[in-house]
Parts: structure tokens; sequence; C-alpha cells
């Protein structure tokens, strides 16, 4: 088999189209261990080679990867995109003067972006990167090219070897990139870029194989989430608009949907923030974070997304970070003059009062709660448990007007009950009868209230 520079061109595409729709995935993985943008990053990368589609796929082999370098370099931030560069460059000086190359030679190329990824970021195999997947692919081509194995074995042990070498990322402790910083050094979990790695060099071999077609972009993410979407488009904004329409019942859909939108518009904050809804509607608290913190780097001042930050925080048993994040939602309410503070000071009494700082959780419902302040028809609700918490409203006069026109009012106002019981009277019991209670409404289990009420129950009962 010859590989030219229109063969290699099809599996850059082909790469291209797999990182698309697995956004949702490797954005999970790097929001575990780094900052949750590899995916974004290496997305936006690969898109800005497809538009240069034009000047680049026409070119000579080698003058194809040291171009591919250069978009990959301007276009990817974070660590990835210098040793992406790296990785192009090597290649391109290993098959200089080639217009073709034999699948011996490929393993070369390989070998050569490994060996400059390594020099580049100072890292070996074990270090938990992406090295962990190109290194152990470019070995199992060397041995397959020297036992005089075929072509297709060859491409197959290479696109094994990554995969294997990715999963293995699951064990390591990081000793580069952002993982090494934490705790755990992201022990228990894949690293996202051997895995964006593995799937390119699996695109590499199926394309050059002929298999890709197999793996088109909608049986790839039918694979990764078990989801079929009857609907596709370029638009990211009708991608967005179709994510709307299951918001509040097929929150999976909805998901993926937003994610569709961010495949093709990865700087839209409304895709984050509505997928970072989503995301905490299916209990994936750290993705929902993640795209939470997103929109925060792209529009610092939205306080919605600040205020979401926090609920995050919060399921998570991060207090004390969701605090900080809800009182940073406030100062930009306040600033912005927006009448939405009741919810926020909700969650932050709530968080304090958890934390055991009941003067502090006093002291919010003092500064900025009375009754009839103005207040989003929405929110009222939120109002009403404030002005009960702070005695402004009995027990028994918010029980009496308790509102049952949907069930997730009913929940968010009685789970109401069960925290002023616990918190301000202290009386356990009676609080574990209102989570009871809580639990009885038929729908309307997305409502943050239900999903607490439950978590409540089983920590105190
Ligand atoms: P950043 O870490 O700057 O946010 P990305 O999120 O785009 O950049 O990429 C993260 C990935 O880059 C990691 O998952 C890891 O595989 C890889 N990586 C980070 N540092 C190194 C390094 N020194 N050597 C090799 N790969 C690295
Ligand atoms: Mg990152």
């Amino acid at each position: 088999m010859l590989i030219d520079n229109k063969r290699y061109w099809s599996a850059i595409k082909c790469m291209q189209q797999r990182i698309a729709v697995c956004g949702e995935y490797i954005t999970s993985l790097d929001a575990a261990t780094g900052d949750g943008d590899h995916w974004v990053n290496l997305n936006m990368g690969f898109g800005a080679v497809m538009e240069k589609k034009e000047e680049i796929s026409a070119l000579p082999l080698p003058d194809l990867f040291l171009a591919v370098a250069k978009v990959l370099m301007t276009s990817i931030g974070g660590s990835s995109g210098i040793l992406y560069a790296t990785a192009y460059m090597s290649a391109a000086k290993k098959i200089a003067g080639k217009n073709e190359i034999t699948v011996a030679e490929l393993a070369d190329v390989v070998d050569a972006m490994a060996e400059g990824i390594m020099r580049r970021g100072k890292s070996a195999p074990g270090n938990k990167t992406m090295v962990d997947a190109i290194a152990p692919a470019a070995a199992a081509m060397r041995e397959a090219v020297a036992a005089g194995k075929s072509d297709e074995e060859i491409l197959e042990a290479m696109k094994q070897a990554a995969a294997e070498g990715a999963e293995k990322t699951k064990g390591m402790p990081a000793l580069r990139g952002r993982a090494f910083y934490q705790a755990d050094k992201g022990v228990g979990h894949l690293d996202p870029g051997a895995v964006t790695m593995s799937y390119q060099l699996a695109a590499l071999a199926d394309t050059l194989l002929g298999k890709q077609e197999a793996t088109e972009s909608d049986a790839v993410a039918k694979q990764r989430s078990g989801i079929v979407l009857d609907f596709d488009t370029a638009d990211a904004a009708a991608w967005n608009e179709k994510g709307m329409t299951y918001f509040n019942a097929e929150f999976n859909k909805g998901r993926m949907c937003f994610s569709r939108a961010l495949a093709i518009d990865p700087f839209n904050d409304r895709y984050y923030h509505n997928r970072g809804r989503k995301g905490l509607s299916l209990d994936r608290f750290q993705e929902a974070l993640a795209d939470f913190e997103m929109v925060m780097r792209l529009k610092p001042e939205d306080d919605d997304s600040r205020h979401y930050c926090g609920v995050a925080y919060f399921f998570m048993g991060k207090y004390e970070e969701a605090i900080e994040e809800f009182l940073e939602s406030i100062r930009l309410m306040v600033k912005n003059n927006v009448p939405l503070i009741p919810p926020t000071v909700d969650w932050t009494w709530m968080a304090y009062m958890r934390l055991g700082e009941k003067e502090k959780a006093q002291q919010m419902l003092d500064t900025y709660i009375y009754p009839d302040m103005p207040c989003d028809d929405s929110d009222y609700d939120y109002l009403k448990r404030c002005l009960l918490y702070s005695g402004h409203t009995s027990p028994e006069k918010f029980m009496e007007e308790l509102d049952n026109s949907d069930d997730v009012k009913s929940i968010t106002e009685t789970y109401a009950l069960a925290n002023y019981y616990r918190f301000v009277v202290g009386d356990i019991e009676r609080c574990c009868e209102y989570l009871r209670q809580t639990l009885t409404y038929k729908t309307g289990h997305h409502a943050f209230a239900y999903k607490l009420a439950t978590k409540d129950l089983q920590e105190l009962a």
C-alpha cells in the first residue's frame, strides 16, 4: 500500500469527524483531571485545518504535514497545540522529499511524531499523557514491520496498541500535564489526550484500510451514548434550538444536541450554559461545572452561570466553593440590577447551614431578603422559602399557602419546611417527615429539591 497526500488528507478528515462528535465524553475526562478544555482545543484545531482544505490537501505529503503543524500551532490553545505541531513537524522532517510512503515508512512517521511529542513535552511513556497512546502504537508498528506482517496487520496493531495504551492511563498517576496538580494525580481517570490520540490513530488505520464509513459521525455518537438523534444539520443554532425542545423532558437528548452545537461553534457561551443545565439534570455535576466554568471564561459577568457553578459545587458537597460562587453571582446581580437574588440567597443559606455557620446564613437573609421585595415570578417560591427561614412567615402560614399548581413548585416548597425544621428548629424527626413528603410527588423528580431531599434522607434517617 502506498500512502499519498490524498489518502492522508482523507485520514485527517476522518480524525476531525470523529473528534467533533465526542465532545461530551472528552470534556468530561478533562474536567475530571485537567481544566476541561482539551476537546474544545482539539476540535477547534482540526476545524481550522478543515477550513484550509483547498490550500493544504493538495500539497506534497511533507508540506502537508508542515501546513497542518502550522494551523494546529496557531489555532489550539493549551499544551496540546505545541505538542501536536511538533508531532507533525517531526513527521515532515522524517519523510522529506517523499510524496508517497509505504506502511513501513508510516511506522517511521508515527515513531517520529511520538519522539517529537516526548522531546517537546519532556515526557515519557507512563507519564499519563497522549504519549501513552502514540508511543505503544509506534512500537507495535515497528515490531509488526520487523516480523514481516502485512499492511493490514501493521495498521491493526497500531490501532489496538493505541487503544490499549490509552486505556492503561486510567491506572497511572500523572507526571506531566495538569493532572499532576491533582491530589490523587488523576488515578482512576483516563487521560483525555491519550484517548483523543487513540481516536486519531484509529481514524488513520480505518481510513487506510477503507473502513471509515462504518463509523460515520452519528454511528460513533450512538456508540458512545446509546442515543440516536434523527436530526442532522451543520447549523449550530439549529442544534441549540433542537436541544431546547428536549430541555424539560429528555435531558440526555437535549444535552447531546448542545454538544453538537458546540462541535460546530465552540465559543458560544449559551450552548455551554444549556449543556451545563442538562448536566445538572442528569447528575453529571463535574461535567456541568466544566461547562459553567467555560461560560465564565467566555463571559465573566454572567451571574446566572456563576450561580449554577455554585449549584454544581453544592451537589458535589463542596460547600465552601459553592458559597464563593454564589456570593460572586449575587455581587454581579446587584451590579447589573438583576432582580433574581432569592434563589441564590437560598442556596447560600443552605450551604452556610451545612457548614454550621448559622450567623453567616442569617446575615444573608438580613442583608438581601424582605417581604414584597421585587422578584421574578419564577423565583417567587424561593422568596417564600427565604421568608420562612428568616421568620417573616410562620411554618403554619407557609403550609397554608403551599403552591400546588405543579409538582416542581410543591417539591421546592415542601423541601423548605424540611430545611426549616432541620436548621432553624433543630427537629430532625419533623425534618425527615417533610423530606419524605417531598418525595411523594409523582412528577418533577429532576427538581433540585427532590434530589436534595433524597440525599438528605439517606444522610439523616
Ligand atoms: P492543557 O493541559 O494546557 O489544558 P489540553 O487540555 O489541550 O492542554 O491537553 C491536555 C493533554 O495534553 C493531556 O491530557 C495530555 O495527554 C497532554 N499533555 C499535557 N502535557 C503534556 C506533556 N508534557 N507531554 C505530553 N503530553 C502532554
Ligand atoms: Mg486542558
